[in-house]
């Protein structure tokens, strides 16, 4: 046989854990067809990978690159780093389904908050006319998808701060098995998050039973990752324990300064939910800063009937008034960032108007300053009503001590909690954190080779297969005949990250091949425009 593809003299590492060993690697119809010493092998081109590894392609636990899919195809921030599949739908949001009704309220908010070039017509309803238009053409990566509760709870009730009724109960309950049965690979929430925010246990549970019938895991980023670390971690657990479902912790931290330590305990907890038989994971981004929208700094009730409520709160005296005083104080059981980081910890990373451009990559006080206002809260209510909500924010809230001891745990996987961009082109926008181009390298960079946190093989594992045996993908993420080639080769002595919280359009150094489905996507650092990736569906 003719192989389509050899790569030869790297060291294999196959994802499992296992040490490297020497091996060619060949490669015929998108599948990886043989590894060992393949020199009289024939094949229409041979790589010559001496002296690089050679190991699965990254399965990136927690994307939020599903959301641009259908007009950013190519997803080069993610595929330069290595990332050859997503698991998007994360954080209680997934672009499907829609309610029709809703549908001219959210086409003229994506129109607000997308880039220019990008048509905000949203032409799909149902979760696999999702699927189906994304599978229309090519994708930079692979992409599985979870169903976000946040997006069923809007299409069955809207945006308010109230229980479901029986009824919408129900309709939440159909439109989740409805996704499942596209190929969902589970659900997702995002409690601190309007609506997840809203939502109490009980009507998660009813929705992770659902989920759980076709085999689906419950993602979670969790209601507080603050003060209330352990109490919400405990309800993940118990929402696992109670719908029988195996449970992801989305991005796992102690984030903020009074619980530097936590993961101690954090960690702790969740090795005994294992010992009762509580299936949970976590993933991590290797960074001491978290990114999301500025209103989260916002409190649950501010939120209530969505944006435009809330634009409308925010030109209210009374209710700006009542929102500074909840902040000072805070209110039991909600994640307050500005009120426990404090405004220095809290910077802006991208706006969408001109006017406001100067203040991206500057932190509240200073933007505070800049623009002389009375003090950091008119500061901050201002350009949430001067964006119209189209705001992001990195926080710094983490310590290092934490970051690695969760990153060195077992229970440990890797997630960029990140969107795609591009270096050049419409998808260069605002600073977005640093983890959507550097994630993956940076683990190997820094934290393998100069720091030794952890072996390479472990890291490798954490990047490749125990994702993919995570979220049910049993046909990536190891390096063996049969499996899927998507496949990464680099220079362990030199891969490198390079983006930065100032300047983070940059892609990493190091990687020399990226291959997706057997087709090379990244060829000698430089990305080569292959649209290799296609929509992933769950037992399909
Ligand atoms: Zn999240």
């Amino acid at each position: 046989m003719t192989y389509d593809l050899i790569l030869q003299g790297g060291r294999i590492i196959d994802g499992t854990g296992n040490p490297w060993y020497w091996g060619d690697l060949a490669i015929k119809d998108g599948k990886i067809a043989a590894i060992g010493t393949l020199d009289s092998s024939k094949a229409d081109s041979v790589l010559d990978v001496k002296g690089l590894v050679v190991v699965p392609g990254f399965i990136d636990a927690h994307s939020h690159a599903d959301r641009s899919t259908l007009y950013f195809r190519e997803m080069k921030s993610l595929v330069m780093q290595g990332i050859t599949t997503v698991v998007g739908g994360q954080c209680g949001g997934s672009p499907a389904p829609v309610d029709p009704s809703l549908r001219e309220e959210m086409e003229a908010r994506r129109a607000k908050v997308l880039p220019p070039e990008v048509d905000p017509s949203i032409t799909w309803t149902t979760f696999d006319d999702y699927l189906r238009l994304e599978k229309e053409s090519g994708l930079g990566t692979n992409v599985a998808h979870l169903v976000g509760h946040g997006t069923i709870r809007i299409a069955s009730m809207g945006r308010e701060a109230r229980d479901p009724t029986p009824e919408e109960l129900k309709r939440m309950r159909e439109l989740t098995a409805e996704a499942m049965e596209a190929g969902a690979f589970g659900i997702s929430t995002g409690l601190i998050y309007p609506p997840g925010i809203f939502a109490k246990t009980d009507e998660i549970v009813e929705l992770a039973k659902v989920a759980a019938r076709y085999g689906g895991v419950y993602d979670s980023h969790i209601r507080g990752e603050g003060k209330t670390l352990m109490e919400s971690l405990e309800e993940a657990i118990a929402i696992g324990e109670r719908a029988g479902i195996p449970v992801q912790i989305s991005h796992h931290k102690a984030a903020t300064k009074s619980i530097w330590g936590k993961s101690v305990e954090s960690l702790r907890l969740l090795e005994e939910a294992r010992e009762r038989g509580v299936d949970v994971t976590v993933d991590q981004y290797p960074y001491r800063a978290g990114s999301t929208s500025l209103a989260t700094c916002l409190p649950p009730w501010a939120h209530d009937g969505g944006i435009e409520k809330l634009l409308e709160r925010l030109g209210d005296p009374d209710a700006r008034a009542r929102m500074r005083s909840d902040i000072e104080e805070g209110i039991p059981g909600w994640e307050n960032f500005a009120g426990e980081l404090g405004w220095e910890n809290v910077m802006v990373s991208s706006v969408k108007s001109d006017e406001n451009k100067p203040f991206e990559g500057k932190n509240l006080e200073e933007i505070c300053e800049m623009r002389g206002d009375a003090d950091a809260f008119a500061t901050l209510f201002d350009l949430i009503l001067e964006e119209e909500g189209s705001v992001s924010m990195i926080i710094f809230a983490m310590d290092e001590g934490d970051v690695r001891r969760i990153m060195g745990h077992p229970l440990q996987m890797v997630g960029t909690d990140s969107g795609a961009s591009a270096a050049d082109g419409f998808m260069r926008r605002g600073k977005p954190h640093p983890r959507g181009y550097g994630s993956y390298p940076k683990i190997l960079g820094r934290y393998v080779r100069e720091l030794g946190v952890l072996g390479l093989e472990e890291a490798v594992r954490k990047m490749t297969s125990f994702p993919a045996q995570r979220f049910g993908i049993s046909d990536r993420g190891i390096l063996r005949p049969g499996m899927w080639a998507d496949v990464v080769v680099f220079d362990p002595k030199t891969v490198t990250d390079k983006a930065t919280y100032q300047d983070p359009h940059q892609y990493p150094e190091g990687l020399e091949y990226v291959l997706v489905n057997g087709r090379i996507a990244v060829e000698k650092g430089k990305h080569t425009g292959t649209l290799a990736g296609g929509t992933l569906r769950r037992n399909q």
